[in-house]
């Protein structure tokens, strides 16, 4: 296939976008920062698995190939101009193609440090690279073109854990089903599986590995390597929601030397919304994954050091530099940390209820949620003030708000004015000892069951909308008595924290401490960790940047 056949392939984006030819004066540019190389027929370049390079085509033709089985399936082929990659190179993750000559001709090599200075020194030639790389993932995550096979069970948990954390990662994988695909037997067979090892991950048609946890895939994937505790980092970031990736763009942009450690997957609770309409910029929304992944490029792109599946589970900060404990055991040393860990909202307990968040079920209520469900029924569940509040405020707007709470009422757990307010109001129900059961729906959410507790009498109503008002757990536990927190559990921070708090950190008193500074000095909170958050994708990411401004103080003193 050549590129002209490749834009037959309808790519969702424009073909000179996904697959651009550099001009010969920027391929003399791009010279500069490689070697040029002579290659002959047939000769690999670049191994599947492997990664860190870039090549450009100066003259001849070069076909970037995946396996399908043991035979080779052209993905494109790159003429004079084109270059190989995607967004792995950035990363260091593991490369998902080859790199195979179509004929003899000559390539200019361009190593991922070469590459980083390259995308930060000129930026004509980093938004092609970095718009083209962007662009080949997302055609790989919707094409399935890749290596990387899951065989699984809709009904099993192990399945559905790692296909969240392939997806959440941003890692294209075929999915095969045993309860949908006629296939899976003869794969079961090909790789001597039984049905009851399952999951079970292919990764280059040749390693099995059997329910693999997230932090051994990510292994295999590049997106965690070993880390080297000596090496004393300027600024290391705990979580990689909007708030970690928000410090770690302006810190590696600013040339701090940044390592991010996230438990999980880039893009925290921000990576579960379907759609985030009230970011500045995106007037039309853009998902939590998307901001995410771009996010994750550019915090990359600058030279921040990204490592996934690996949680922090202490910090010793007696002496400096810190130390922050891992949960393998292993430590990493900085000048000063910024603590990203972020919140989890408390869920319900419900089957499928992943299945409507965002379609239907939601955590927040403000003037974009209440416009989905104007004049419709809603659901309010909580008896808390958060959940006062949203039934008051949807009352404004829906034809009737449902107050679900499993106690006996909302005097102890709900100001009285806003107890008083729900009682006056016509278009509000409140229910008593009432708990959801259950959700229905096909695309979204059309119905829901409660029950009373005490009866156990069961009622479906067809609602669209549940508001779950039941708070939010901040993810501090980890964090032991370390830093000082508020009575709910969430970091204090700057002005929040009392002289008491500050006698007890043993606070050095030469400063008050900054405005996002924990009780710790050097150590900093931001997003919705924080006391005092506003819990929005826009403020964790202006914490999150802002925390770097007090970092260069710090590292000044
Ligand atoms: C379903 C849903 C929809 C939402 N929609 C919107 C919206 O439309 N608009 C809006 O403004 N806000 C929205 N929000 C709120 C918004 O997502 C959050 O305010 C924002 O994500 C907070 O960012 P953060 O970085 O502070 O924390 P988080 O997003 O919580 O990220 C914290 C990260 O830290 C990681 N982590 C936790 N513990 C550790 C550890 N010990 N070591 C390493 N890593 C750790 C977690 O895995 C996570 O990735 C929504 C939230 C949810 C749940």
């Amino acid at each position: 296939m050549t590129v002209a056949a490749a834009t037959k392939l309808r790519l969702a984006s424009p073909p000179e976008h996904v697959f651009p030819r550099l001009t010969p004066e920027q391929i003399d540019r791009v010279a500069a920062f490689g070697s040029r190389r002579r290659v002959d027929e047939g000769e690999v370049v670049l191994e599947i698995g492997e990664s860190g390079k870039v090549f450009v085509v100066t003259a001849g033709s070069l076909a970037t190939v995946r396996m399908v089985g043991d035979v080779e399936e052209t993905i494109v082929t790159h003429g004079v101009g084109s270059f190989t990659g995607e967004v792995a190179v950035l990363s260091g993750q593991r490369g998902l193609a080859r790199n195979r000559a179509c004929e003899a001709g000559e390539l200019i090599e361009v190593d991922r440090s070469r590459l980083m200075a390259l995308v930060q020194t000129d930026s004509e030639l980093s938004d092609i690279f970095m718009r083209a790389f962007i662009l080949r993932r997302l055609e790989i995550i919707a094409r399935g073109s890749t290596d990387l096979v899951l065989l699984g069970s809709r009904h099993s948990a192990g399945t559905l854990r790692i296909k969240e954390f392939l997806t959440r990662n941003a890692q294209p994988m075929t999915y095969i089903d045993l309860e949908q695909d006629a296939d899976v037997h003869e794969m079961l067979d090909r790789f001597h599986v039984g049905v009851a090892d399952l999951p079970v991950l292919i990764l280059g048609g040749r390693t099995v590995l059997h329910n693999p946890t997230d932090e051994r895939i990510a292994e295999y994937l590049g997106l965690s390597v070993p880390l080297d505790s000596a090496q004393v980092r300027d600024t290391v970031i705990l979580g990689a929601g909007p708030a970690g990736l928000a410090a770690a763009v302006y810190g590696a942009s600013e040339g701090l030397d940044v390592l991010v450690v996230e438990s999980r997957a880039p893009g925290g609770q921000a990576g579960s919304s379907s759609r985030i309409e009230n970011y500045l910029g995106f007037p039309t929304g853009i998902s939590g994954q998307d901001l995410a992944a771009r996010a994750y490029t550019q915090a990359q792109k600058f030279g921040a050091q990204v490592i996934v599946a690996r949680k922090a589970r202490a910090l010793h900060c007696e002496r400096r530099p810190f130390s922050v404990e891992l949960d393998d055991g292993s430590t990493v040393s900085a000048r000063t940390i910024i603590i990203a860990t972020g919140a989890s909202y408390r869920k319900l307990a419900i089957p499928d209820l992943a299945r409507f968040e965002g379609a239907g079920v939601y955590y927040a209520a403000t003037p974009m949620e209440a416009q989905l469900c104007r004049g419709e029924d809603v659901i309010v569940v909580g008896g808390g003030n958060s959940a006062g509040q949203a039934a008051i405020f949807l009352a404004q707007s829906v034809r009737r708000v449902y107050v679900l709470v499993r106690a006996a009422g909302l005097a102890e757990t709900m100001s009285r004015y806003l107890v008083r307010r729900i009682e006056q109001s016509p278009s509000i129900e409140l229910r008593t000892r009432t708990e959801i059961v259950a959700l229905e729906g096909v695309d979204r959410l059309q119905a829901v069951c409660w029950r009373d507790t005490q009866t156990m009498a069961a009622e479906r109503r067809a609602v669209g909308h549940v508001f779950v008002m039941t708070g939010a757990d901040p993810a501090t536990r980890w964090l032991a008595d370390s830093v000082a927190l508020d009575d709910k559990g969430f970091i204090k921070t700057g002005p929040a924290l009392t002289r008491d708090d500050l006698a007890a950190a043993r606070w050095p008193g030469t400063r008050p401490p900054h405005h996002l500074e924990t009780s710790l000095p050097g150590v900093f909170a931001v997003g919705d960790v924080r006391g005092g958050n506003l819990k929005r994708v826009a403020s964790a990411v202006g914490e999150g940047s802002t925390a770097i401004g007090f970092v260069h103080q710090v590292l000044k003193e």
